[in-house]
């Protein structure tokens, strides 16, 4: 998990190890280093292998990503923003097979698109709900309220990409209708 320090080095960002998260202003006292230290201990309380909370694990994953764009590849940001529009607008039932077949049509979409780049909202401005808000929850249907909430927040902070990312998931769907 330690290469997200690589990732920000080759995005010219330097990462701060002490205070509040620089991106997502989550309360961790070792910044950055906590909201992925606690990557995965915010969402405890769910069993993933319950297909019921599948959807929470997209939904965080994408949060995350786009609250951390820093230390992501830039694409990565087309692929969560483009599967929150699928999730939380278009309720498409998205499972493990789903994602791989967007990542195949963002590889096509990316052809001839070089310069194409999504511009992240401000740091500390991408969603009041932040992995941290997890650990306050007690039950599964609490967590998982909370994870649709954060994401919601993250997607609605990232509107001005809305307008590229709304076509990407409509071609998508054209040639991947679901069933
Ligand atoms: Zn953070």
């Amino acid at each position: 998990m330690q290469d997200f320090t690589d990732q920000a080095s080759k995005n010219g960002v330097v990462l701060k190890n002490s205070g509040k998260c620089q991106f997502c202003g989550a309360d961790y006292p070792d910044g950055i280093f906590g909201c992925m230290n606690h990557y995965n201990t915010g969402t405890e309380l769910l069993d993933f292998s319950n297909p019921e909370y599948h959807i929470s694990r997209f939904l965080s994953v994408d949060a995350h990503a786009l609250q951390h764009p820093e230390i992501h590849g830039r694409w990565s940001n087309h692929f969560h923003l483009t599967r929150l529009y699928l999730l939380l607008e278009k309720k498409i039932p998205w499972d493990y097979q789903k994602s791989p077949l967007l990542s195949a049509y963002l590889n096509d979409y990316k052809v001839g698109r070089p310069d194409e780049y999504l511009t992240p909202p401000h740091p500390m401005q991408r969603g009041n709900v932040t992995m941290k808000d997890l650990s306050n929850t007690k039950t599964a249907s609490e967590c998982a309220e909370q994870i649709r909430q954060w994401a919601t927040g993250v997607y609605r902070a990232w509107h001005k990409s809305h307008s590229i990312v709304i076509p990407i998931a409509e071609g998508f769907l054209q040639k991947n209708p679901i069933r």
